[in-house]
């Protein structure tokens, strides 16, 4: 319990000190499974399908942050059609 916070602590630590990254995108995984749902991780915890999809919409059409500019990462799971 103790050192899985201290882990999280010492993951901010360099996240802040690692570069210029923005709240927003801190330790946030966007993930679009094959079915097309998406699903946004914040500090390892997943928002809610409404939450998330939100927080995709507001970064169309381009994947990009709108508080930092930074283009986004994002994470496809499963087995999608072959392009
Ligand atoms: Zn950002």
């Amino acid at each position: 319990m103790v050192s899985a916070l201290i882990e999280r602590r010492l993951e901010r630590l360099e996240q802040v000190s690692g570069g210029d990254e923005c709240p927003r995108c801190a330790n946030t995984q966007v993930i679009i499974d094959c079915s097309g749902n998406i699903n946004v991780v914040k500090d390892q915890a997943r928002l809610t399908a409404e939450a998330s999809r939100r927080f995709y919409e507001e970064e169309q059409p381009h994947g990009q942050c709108p508080a930092c500019g930074n283009f986004r990462h994002k994470v496809v799971v499963g087995w999608g059609p072959r392009q």
